[in-house]
């Protein structure tokens, strides 16, 4: 159960994030040892969080850093992660963000189209190095989450279709700056039915055995991310259920002798640590609803704005109150689409009341904006309110 320390919340200018650093460190804990049991490699997807003191947990617990810019790949290395602990996947990998890469050595460029490969090859020869590439493949396997969050299908723009695996093969047999590590996958992000990852095991087995009659055999398979949180049960499911979510890999993908396994989790780690905290600044009363409208706004999480996702509100100032009632919970944001949920259930609510925003550790604070120039929201630790 988690305890807001409302006394001190109630001292701070809304609104502000909120990260609970025992909750994170014990996802970690559970992440890690369920993935031990394996010998499976996580790296963390520094774009759902890259807050230092966020990043600096990870680190400790031996997580490697998968970066889609490249100034995340210069955030990871800054904050301690080892180069030969990061990968860089991105459809669009500019010239200057290769050179990061290539500068540092870093473990893996994922590479999402031919023509990537080519000016890698021809950025690594200028350089003098060899990079090291995997190919990010798009298996076909739908993710069964929103269209937005969707990465894995042949519409989607992510990643090397399987009829150009030929022409691949062909590519890396002339470009003498690459060395083929890996093949990598990425079908989405909150997915939260686990057939859907047996899918994809069963699409990685067949595209290996693809490669493998064709005498590739590589050193990784990495398999992204995706792994969902419980948006709505939050309490019952703080800590995802890592250790079913690497069993299933376990059960269904077949490495190879001395293959490696490699993930890339970024929600699943921190998505439950952080709740964006507000305050109710005026109640309306509507013609079929009340709204209560908050200091908070798409600018501070956009996705529900974003991908009409619902966060667990609550109005932790009453949380002893009983009775409820109807809400249309919205931002201040000139924006129809600024509102957080639609006919919420609180205790009645008045101006002044705390609200809690939950599981917004991911792709929250991360991807808040200055539209209609507003303020950066601040940020405290359970260690700074205690
Ligand atoms: C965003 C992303 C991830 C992380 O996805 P989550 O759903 O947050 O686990 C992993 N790999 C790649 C290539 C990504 O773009």
């Amino acid at each position: 159960m988690t305890n807001f320390n409302t006394k001190a919340f109630e001292k701070l200018e809304t609104p502000f994030y909120y990260y609970d650093e025992s909750l994170l460190v014990r996802t970690l804990d559970n992440l890690v040892s369920a993935s031990k049991k394996h010998n499976f490699h996580v790296h963390y997807a520094l774009k759902a969080n890259a807050n230092d003191k966020i990043l600096k947990h990870i680190i400790s617990a031996g997580l490697g850093a998968d970066c889609v810019s490249g100034n995340e790949v210069k955030k990871a290395l800054s904050i301690g992660f080892s180069p030969n602990n990061i990968a860089f996947a991105g459809v669009g990998k500019s010239d200057y963000e290769i050179k990061v890469g290539l500068e540092y050595d870093i473990f893996s460029f994922n590479c999402e189209s031919t023509q990537e490969l080519e000016v890698i090859n021809q950025l690594a020869e200028n350089a003098g190095k060899i990079a090291r590439v995997a190919i990010r493949i798009n298996p076909n396997v739908n993710a069964k989450t929103h269209k937005y969050i969707t990465t894995g299908l042949e519409e989607n723009k992510f990643g090397i279709n399987p009829w150009e695996f030929e022409t691949v093969i062909n590519l890396l047999e002339k470009c003498k700056s690459l060395q083929l590590v890996g093949l990598h996958f990425h079908i989405g992000s909150q997915i939260t039915d686990l057939d859907v990852f047996k899918s994809l095991c069963i699409r990685v087995n067949e595209i290996q055995d693809w490669f493998i009659s064709r005498h590739i055999l590589v050193e990784h398979l990495n398999v992204g991310g995706g792994f969902g949180v419980d948006y709505t049960n939050v309490e019952e499911n703080l800590v995802p259920d890592f250790n079913s979510f690497f069993q299933l890999f376990a059960d269904f993908l077949e490495l190879k002798p001395g293959q490696q396994l490699h993930f890339e989790l970024g929600r699943s780690v921190v998505a439950q640590c952080g709740s964006l905290i507000s305050r109710v600044l005026y109640i309306k009363n509507g013609q079929n609803t009340n709204f209560a409208i908050l200091d908070a706004g798409m600018t501070e999480l956009i996705r529900p704005a974003l991908y009409q996702s619902a966060h667990l509100i609550q109005n932790i100032s009453r949380l002893d109150h009983l009775a409820l009632h109807k809400y249309d919970v919205v931002g201040p944001i000139c924006e129809s689409s600024d509102c957080f949920g639609k006919a919420i259930l609180l205790p009645e609510t008045k101006r002044g009341d705390l609200i809690a925003i939950r599981t917004a550790g991911a792709y929250g604070e991360v991807m808040s904006s200055s539209y209609n120039l507003r303020d950066k929201a601040n940020v405290y630790y359970d260690s700074d309110l205690n």
